[in-house]
């Protein structure tokens, strides 16, 4: 088999890094490109002023110091011109085109002469002149020819040659001074970039630590601190403090969600757990006295039925809520309410030997609905009336337009319920003082309020203790929900 070399971990450059040598490095490229530009404009002006000067001079010895006799022997009079300030760098010669040999030369030269070229030599038999960079002995010289013309035909060859050692002399020091300027700028201003750099980025460091220290504790409630101006870093820690907000308050609602959530288990095992306790003694108490008058048996399997009954209704209670809290949600469509409170009315009719049950539903009205939820929620105020009224009292199931909307409501003529209670009575498994005698466990409201919250709708409560209660649930107009 074989095997796959691993590849060494590279650490990336830091940020505070990459940005110093960025702007050293645009710094140098910047004193490069400056120094060669500055080094090409000053030596191109040297040359274009010597040349200026080469060539005026060549003129003027061809026009004023060579006269052509008539036997065509040239006689030259080469006179340096006083206080030449060029002098020991400008050479002078004239060249016999006829005879081939130098006719006249400037002192300075002593024995040397200035080159020939063919070039040059074309370019006079042309009757042109030219420049041309040639080197005597270790003097590198811009020579510029100038043909003598008689008669038509060049007869001589004057050469004024310039020497460049007087160029160097203005850029061998720029070109020092150059380096010098970037041997030391270019670590200066390395130095000066590190330090910027780490400036910038230390809230960065700030932040990162901070958030780190954060995610450790799991402690929510703490903020970036951020002293700075409100620039990229001061936004940075802005957007990280909101997320931090959101995040406290997600994380608070987690907490409360959980805390509510094992409050409801705690809760519905408590309430789950009476009624299996009743039937399990009943149940082991047949089993022990199997002689036992038929009545008490009666009794202990009526009382096993009775609790199986209400641990069924407690289990679909339970099942609704646990339903709604898994995110399930209803599909509402148009939905004719009278049908459902007359339903809901018929099926109370049972129940309403020892009180009075009115209807009142004078028109049909329109929501948009689930019925089976709706039919649930009438239900679930019809059965409260009826448990919590004492026998004899009045209970009136009303449905009507109202506002646009749809009021429905159910009235009793019962113990009603305290004020303080009121704000609670929708909690899972809240049951106030006095209807502890009564049977329930406390889930029905907090159903009932999921089945309005679904349709949009609102549910009040109007009291009076010793007169009644009146609960309201009021739809929206339907096109709206
Ligand atoms: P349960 O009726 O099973 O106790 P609910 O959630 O239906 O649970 O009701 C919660 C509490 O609201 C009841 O325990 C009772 O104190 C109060 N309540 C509800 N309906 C009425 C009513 N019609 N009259 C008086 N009190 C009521």
């Amino acid at each position: 088999m074989t095997q796959v070399p691993r590849m060494p971990r590279v650490r990336p450059l830091s940020i505070r890094l990459r940005l110093t040598l960025l702007f050293t490095a645009v710094l140098a490229g910047t004193l490069l490109v400056f120094g060669i530009a500055l080094h090409t404009l000053l030596a191109r002006t040297l040359i274009a002023n010597g040349d200026r000067l080469t060539s005026g001079r060549a003129q003027v010895i061809a026009r004023e110091s060579i006269r052509v006799e008539a036997d065509g022997s040239l006689i030259v009079s080469l006179r340096p011109p006083p206080r030449d300030p060029g002098r020991s760098f400008i050479f002078i010669q004239v060249f016999d085109l006829r005879t081939r040999q130098i006719a006249g030369r400037s002192a300075n030269l002593d024995e040397e002469s200035l080159p020939i070229t063919p070039r040059m030599l074309a370019a006079a038999q042309r009757g042109e002149s030219v420049f041309e960079t040639v080197r005597v002995n270790d003097l590198r010289l811009r020579v510029f020819s100038i043909p003598v013309i008689a008669t038509g035909t060049p007869v001589a060859l004057v050469q004024v040659g310039r020497s460049l050692a007087f160029d160097a002399q203005l850029l061998d020091p720029l070109r020092w001074l150059l380096l010098a300027l970037a041997a030391v700028g270019l670590p200066v201003a390395a130095g000066l970039g590190w330090l910027l750099a780490g400036r910038a980025l230390a809230p960065i460091r700030v932040i990162t630590e901070t958030a780190g220290e954060i995610g450790r504790a799991r402690d929510f409630s703490r903020r970036v601190a951020h002293g700075g101006p409100p620039d990229e870093l001061g936004h940075l820690a802005g957007a990280i403090n909101v997320m931090l907000d959101d995040l406290e308050r997600a994380h608070r609602d987690l907490e409360q969600a959980l805390a509510a959530q094992r409050r409801f288990v705690a809760s519905a095992s408590h309430e789950l757990r009476t009624p299996l306790t009743t039937i399990r003694l009943n149940a082991e108490m047949l089993q022990a006295r199997e002689t036992d008058p038929g009545s008490e048996r009666a009794t202990m399997l009526a009382d096993i039925a009775g609790e199986a009954d209400r641990l069924n209704r407690l289990v679909n209670n339970l099942l609704v809520l646990a339903r709604a809290d898994a995110g399930w949600r209803p599909h509402l469509y148009p939905t004719a309410l009278r049908p459902i409170v007359e339903d809901a009315f018929r099926q109370a009719q049972v129940l309403a030997d020892e009180h009075a049950l009115d209807l009142a539903a004078p028109q049909d009205v329109n929501v948009a609905g689930d019925p089976d939820l709706l039919k649930q929620l009438i239900l679930i105020l019809l059965d409260n009336a009826f448990k919590y009224t004492p026998t004899g009292g009045r209970i009136t199931l009303s449905l009507a337009a109202s506002n646009g909307g749809v009021a429905l409501s159910v009235a009793d003529s019962g113990p009603g319920i305290a004020p303080e209670d009121i704000p609670r009575i929708f909690d899972r498994f809240y049951r106030a003082d006095l209807a502890r005698q009564v049977d329930g466990s406390g889930l029905g409201l907090s159903i009932a309020k999921w089945i309005v919250e679904q349709h949009n709708a609102r549910i009040d409560v109007a009291s009076t203790l010793g007169r009644g209660s009146t609960f309201t649930v009021r739809f929206p107009p339907a096109e709206r929900a």
